[in-house]
């Protein structure tokens, strides 16, 4: 099988499993237990919690361990709430492609609590400071800014140090979802200077069900969930996933040593081999380039390639492919199995046909060129096929 779907999730590493093992058979402590089976599960989870700060440049007195990245952004938006209402700023910024964990929340204040809310769209061209952020009158009542640090459908970057720049000087918190960003770029919350950062341990390698948010200065803040004031400072309550939370340190451990300035460039190499060969093949075929496109611009050091093709029902095709050993995605994954075209490519200018006809493929550190060149071939030829082709 040739898996080109990491922006879905990733291959758990080996060694993360490895890291894992113990707290899953005889270190089976709770980490709020006073002996020493709960106390060693607690410097387990304490260890973790040193490995997931050092990968994002905070301290590891500001970091949470949350179910996932879902449960971090919605985080954000509820503690952020009383806040922003007690301030009078209830005015958010955020951009119409952000996942569904960070749009829902924000649409529920504004339906349901009279917060206003601007959605920046995506430049034609790609330009580092969104058109929404330029109106410098909107931001006295502007109390929150929401960019992901990379897009997960289209691998779309936002410049979150610039923006972090803005929010500064316009004294609004600022979030950034940097899910898709981390195992492919160095992720630094002090340097992009936000409030709140939130990365997932699934999408690097790790295992599934944890993730962290980074919150700068947590004591500002009441928590979302309740019950729990010893664990997670208070800050999210629940009995500590110990064996995922093991993991997912293990897993930003190994993320940080593999992101070499080789590394990132044989990203890229991939990437664009995949390209390359997809055209190659299309033509062999008789598709001509004008028959497809590559959606959105692609930015370096992201992991994902998202094309259009003209005349392609992009389920069969997933199908298709599937049948012959390759796994790619027709959107995102949390849209996967509903038939509404992506938010996200109908935001950069796709019709709801065109955006139905699009497909997603996305890498990972465990992919080889040969597997990304064989893929695109495969893909190639199963187009030809759906099309009436040979
Ligand atoms: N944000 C982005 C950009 C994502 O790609 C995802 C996962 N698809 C999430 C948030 C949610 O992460 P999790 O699966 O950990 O809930």
């Amino acid at each position: 099988m040739i898996y080109l779907d990491n922006a879905a999730t990733t291959k758990i590493d080996p060694r993360v499993v490895e890291a894992m093992m113990p707290y899953l058979t005889e270190q089976y402590g709770n980490a709020g237990s006073l002996y020493k089976l709960g106390r060693d599960a607690n410097a387990a989870v304490e260890k973790a919690r040193e490995q997931v700060a050092r990968f994002m440049g905070a301290k590891p007195e500001q970091i949470i361990f949350t179910s996932g990245a879902t449960e971090a952004n919605n985080t954000v938006f509820a503690i952020t709430k009383p806040i922003l209402e007690q301030s009078g700023k209830k005015h958010i910024i955020t951009s119409a492609i952000e996942h569904q964990s960070v749009l829902k929340p924000v649409k529920n204040l504004e339906d349901n609590f009279g917060f206003q809310v601007t959605y920046v769209g995506v430049p034609k061209r790609y330009n580092p400071f969104p058109d929404g952020l330029t109106d410098h009158n909107l931001y006295d009542t502007v109390g929150l800014i929401s960019f992901m640090a990379v897009n997960n459908e289209i691998g779309y970057s936002h410049d979150v140090r610039l923006i972090g720049q803005v929010c500064q000087k316009a004294g609004a918190l600022f979030h950034t979802d940097c899910v898709q960003a981390a195992g492919c770029r160095p992720i630094n919350v002090r340097r992009i200077g936000c409030d709140f950062a939130t990365i997932s341990s699934h999408k690097i390698h790790g295992p599934k069900g944890v993730g962290a948010l980074f919150i700068k200065d947590k004591e500002k803040f009441e928590p979302m969930i309740r019950g729990g004031d010893h664990q997670e400072f208070g800050m999210r309550g629940g009995t500590e996933n110990v064996a995922g939370i093991v993991g997912f340190g293990k897993a930003c451990e190994l993320a940080m040593e593999h992101l070499t300035i080789e590394e990132i460039e044989r990203l890229e190499d991939m990437k664009s081999a995949f390209i390359r060969r997809f055209s190659e093949h299309l033509a062999k075929h008789g598709i001509s380039d004008e028959e497809w496109n590559l959606n959105g611009c692609s930015r370096n050091a992201t992991k994902t390639l998202n094309f259009y093709v003209n005349g392609v029902d992009a389920e069969s095709l997933i199908l298709l492919v599937d049948a012959s050993g390759v796994c790619i995605s027709a959107g995102s994954a949390c849209n996967g199995r509903e038939n509404v075209p992506s938010h996200v490519l109908t935001a950069i200018g796709l019709t709801a046909e065109q955006a139905r006809s699009s497909f997603r493929v996305s890498f990972s550190r465990m992919n080889t060129m040969l597997e990304v060149c064989k893929a695109a071939e495969t893909i190639a030829e199963c187009i030809a096929i759906l099309r009436g082709g040979t």
